[in-house]
């Protein structure tokens, strides 16, 4: 595939290749390894786009969105089979990925005309005080393999409909999905430069792309180790950034929950996209009470889930995306064993023929865990779910915020006031009452706290706040 600068589609001297994680004996793609000069170019056009598009109306702004929404859902079936091929992930969850896509580009459209500004008194006479938002310039969006066509969504939209221009660089796992949507937006005649796709290892060209000065943000999704350099290597510019990082999130089980429903929902959050969604389940805290109960059903839920990216039935679990994805999942499991945890399910990989050659995990359940192992405590990233007893609220409440994460948790009780003060106590940016860590609509704000995020959401209108800046104006007209 060829990757979009400057409105072209254009190919390279050296290519990156991509493997369909249910089978990587062959490259199913290539697309562009762009390197230093490749980048400056993406910076240059972003310029010329950023001209133009700060001055587009709102209203045309929306009409490509709309378009672009339109285009992704008519080329739903093909997207949806590149999302499963580089990822991994299953039809039924590569089919839900794009309709959201097309969703945050809907919602954006309608949200680039609104709001204008808001008037504000002056204590000086004859004067009126307005303040508006404006867009703050050439953004650096860089996403990771996990969500490869929602993460990119998710910032292109409010980024674009600020008026700001945008240079992606997808995960190089999985930049095809990426490339659909930078297709979908030119298609549906967003102006060349505007949006610029980088493919190239974020390694290898790290310095061109975020040393350039003409970079005003990096909003960056994807693990706390490149996050975090990233954010401390521009410390010391006045480059705004925003990392979405990782997250160890908790669902508490109270002895007076809906059993049945809390295991649905560690299922489907735990297990879900193969473990691998920031928000995913995997520390689970059970009032001792009714531990023994709570676990015989997971355990029962857990061995009725199936394997494989093409099934069709809602209850299959994809592969890992990479061998190297599978070799850490596995490192956490046998670590977790040797610290003392017991395996309660799978905890290995499967031995048939007919997954034998994808990079697949069996969905896995530990028990025995203690607070100090590295498998309670670190992001596993995978179908790994370990599960806990606990006495009573406040010991599940103290549990919850012993981490250095702070993305998302749930509750599962009847207990109206236990609901109330968990959403008071819980500190995480995402918190749930009887329902799953997972899940959340565009329009709400997304974000974790503590190590997990930044000071800045995405989703909603909230985050407009980091792809704006605002700007005061004073007007005297005389007593
Ligand atoms: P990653 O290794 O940090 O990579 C993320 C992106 O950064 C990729 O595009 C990668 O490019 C690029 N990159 C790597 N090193 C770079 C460098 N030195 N300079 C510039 N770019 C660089 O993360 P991942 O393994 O893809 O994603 C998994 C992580 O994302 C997990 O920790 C997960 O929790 C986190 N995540 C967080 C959220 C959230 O909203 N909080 C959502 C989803 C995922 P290459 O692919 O070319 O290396």
């Amino acid at each position: 595939m060829e990757t979009l600068l400057g409105g072209q589609w254009v190919a390279a001297g050296t290519w990156l290749e991509v493997h369909d994680p249910s089978d990587t004996r062959t490259p199913v793609a290539r697309v562009p390894a762009l390197g230093a000069a490749d980048v400056t170019r993406a910076y240059d056009e972003a310029e010329k786009g950023f001209a133009l598009w700060r001055r587009t109306t709102p209203f045309e702004r929306a009409r490509v969105f709309h378009e672009t929404a339109r285009l992704l859902r008519e080329r739903a079936a093909g997207i949806t089979d590149a999302v499963v091929t580089e990822n991994g992930k299953t039809l039924l969850e590569a089919g839900g990925e794009v309709q959201k896509a097309a969703d945050f580009f809907e919602y954006y459209a309608g949200l680039a005309r609104a709001g204008y500004g808001t008037l504000v008194h002056d204590a000086r006479p004859g004067t009126r005080t307005s303040y508006h938002h404006e867009p703050i310039g050439i953004v650096l969006a860089i996403t990771p393999w996990n969500d490869p066509l929602l993460t990119p969504a998710r910032k292109l939209a409010p980024a674009l409909a600020s008026g700001n221009a945008v240079v992606l660089k997808p995960a190089s796992e999985t930049p095809m999905a990426a490339l659909h949507l930078a297709r979908a937006l030119h298609d549906a005649g967003l102006p060349a430069g505007v949006l610029g796709v980088v493919t190239g290892r974020g390694g290898k060209i790290s310095a061109p792309l975020l040393d350039d000065p003409r970079v005003a943000a990096v909003t960056f999704t994807g693990s706390n180790s490149v996050g975090e350099s990233l954010r401390s290597s521009l410390a010391d510019r006045n480059v705004r950034f925003q990392g979405e990082l990782g997250g160890k999130n908790a669902t508490v089980v109270l002895a007076d929950a809906d059993l049945p429903a809390a295991v649905r929902a560690v299922v489907a959050a735990g297990f879900g996209q193969t473990g691998q969604r920031c928000t995913a389940t995997s520390r689970v805290l059970v009032e001792r009470s009714v531990y023994a109960d709570f676990t015989g059903l997971l355990l029962d839920a857990v061995a009725a889930l199936g394997l494989g990216s093409r099934e069709t039935d809602t209850l299959s679990v994809g592969p890992l995306v990479s061998t190297g994805q599978r070799t850490g999942v596995l490192d956490h499991i046998a670590r977790a064993v040797r610290e003392g945890a017991t395996v309660l399910a799978g905890g290995g990989t499967p031995k048939d023929e007919a997954h034998a050659h994808g990079c697949y995990v069996l969905p896995t359940v530990l028990g025995d865990v203690t607070r100090e192992m590295a498998v309670w405590r670190e992001e596993v990233f995978g179908p790994v779910v370990v599960v806990r007893a606990v006495d009573g609220f406040d010991e599940a409440v103290e549990e919850v915020n012993d981490s250095d994460f702070g993305l998302a948790a749930a509750l599962f009780t009847r207990d109206l006031r236990a609901a109330h003060r968990f959403a008071e106590e819980a500190d995480c940016g995402q918190v749930s009452i009887n329902t799953t860590t997972t899940g959340w609509d565009v329009h709400h704000p997304f974000g974790g706290f503590r190590d997990s995020g930044s000071a800045f959401k995405e989703q909603g209108t909230e985050a407009l706040r980091f792809y704006t800046r605002v700007k005061t104006v004073a007007f005297h007209f005389g007593a």
